[in-house]
C-alpha cells in the first residue's frame, strides 16, 4: 500500500501526527491505539514491510476467540507512528483523543500448524499470508498475549469496499472467555486516561504533580517516548500554564509503564531510539 493515502489524509503543517516515512529496518512491534475520532474505535497496527499496516477495529480486540471483531483496513502508516498519544486537532483527518492502549511485539505464525498447533513463521511468509487475506500472529503485549488470526472477508457484503477482514483470538493459554476491553481504559505508556489525554480533566490535579515530573523516570526505556510528548503537550505556550507531564501520571499510580517487561523493553526500546 505504500504511504502515499497516508500523506493525501494529511496536512502536516496542522496535525501533530509524524510525517510519512518508509522505514529501510523492519521490525516487528504491534500498537493499539485507542482514538476517539468521530467514532470510538481501536486501530490495530503492525509493523511490516517498513510500516505500520493498519485497520480500524471498532469494538476493539478481544481475547476470547468467540470474538470475531470487524477490523477495517486502512491506509499504512508511517513507524514513527507507533509511540503516537495526542490530539489530532479539529478539522483535520482523524480529530480526537489517540491513546497507546497497548505496545508490543508479534511474531508470523506458520501457514502450517504442527500437531495442530501454531509455530513461529518467516516475514515473507506473513506477507504472503497478507497478501492472501488469512495472517496468523502471535502477540507479545501488554494486555494481548497469544495467537491471533486476521481473515479478509472478500467483498461477500454488497457495497463493501473489500476493507473487511476480522481479527479473531485463536484458542490458547491466553485467552480470556467474556473478555472486557472497558476494564483497560489506560495508555500503557503514560497511565492517561483518554479524558486525561484530551485535557478536559481539571489541571489542579496535574499541577499539583508537577514537581514528581522532574524526578527521574522509572522507566528509562520509554525516555525517549515521554519527552516527545510532554514536548508536544507543552507547544509553545507559556511553560508554567503547561499541562501535566506524563511521569508524574505514570508515578503517581505507580502503575502503567512500570509494569512492562524486561524483555520487552529491549525489544521495544531497540527500535525506538533509531528513529529519535
Ligand atoms: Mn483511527
Amino acid at each position: 500500500m505504500g504511504l502515499e493515502e497516508y500523506k493525501r489524509k494529511r496536512r502536516f503543517e496542522e496535525t501533530p501526527e509524524p510525517p510519512p516515512k518508509v522505514e529501510k529496518k523492519i521490525g516487528h512491534r504491534f500498537v493499539v491505539q485507542k482514538h476517539r475520532a468521530s467514532h470510538l474505535h481501536y486501530d490495530f497496527r503492525l509493523e511490516m514491510e517498513g510500516v505500520l499496516k493498519s485497520w480500524a477495529v471498532p469494538k476493539g480486540p478481544s481475547l476470547d476467540p468467540a470474538d470475531k471483531r470487524l477490523a477495517m483496513q486502512v491506509e499504512d502508516h508511517p513507524v514513527s507512528y507507533f509511540d503516537f498519544e495526542g490530539i489530532i486537532p479539529e478539522g483535520n483527518y482523524g480529530a480526537g483523543t489517540v491513546m497507546v492502549w497497548d505496545v508490543g511485539t508479534w511474531e508470523p505464525l506458520s501457514p502450517q500448524t504442527v500437531e495442530g498447533k501454531y509455530v513461529p513463521g518467516t516475514a515473507a511468509e506473513a506477507s504472503a499470508m497478507l497478501k492472501k487475506g488469512d495472517l496468523k500472529i502471535r502477540l507479545h503485549g501488554e494486555r494481548l498475549k497469544g495467537d491471533f488470526a486476521m481473515i479478509h472477508m472478500k467483498g461477500r457484503r454488497p457495497g463493501s469496499k473489500g476493507t473487511e477482514w476480522l481479527l479473531i483470538k485463536k484458542h490458547d493459554d491466553s485467552v480470556v472467555a467474556g473478555y472486557d476491553i472497558n476494564e483497560f481504559d489506560t495508555s500503557v505508556l503514560s497511565g492517561r486516561t483518554m479524558v486525561q489525554i484530551g485535557g478536559d480533566e481539571g489541571s489542579a490535579e496535574w499541577e499539583s504533580n508537577r514537581a514528581a515530573a522532574k524526578g527521574k523516570s522509572k522507566a528509562p526505556w520509554l525516555a525517549d517516548t515521554l519527552a516527545k510528548l510532554d514536548k508536544k503537550k507543552s507547544g509553545t505556550k507559556d511553560s508554567a500554564n503547561r499541562k501535566p507531564t506524563i511521569s508524574a501520571k505514570a508515578g503517581a499510580n505507580g502503575k502503567s509503564s512500570a509494569t512492562v517487561s524486561t524483555t520487552k523493553k529491549a525489544a521495544l526500546t531497540g527500535k525506538s531510539k533509531k528513529k529519535a
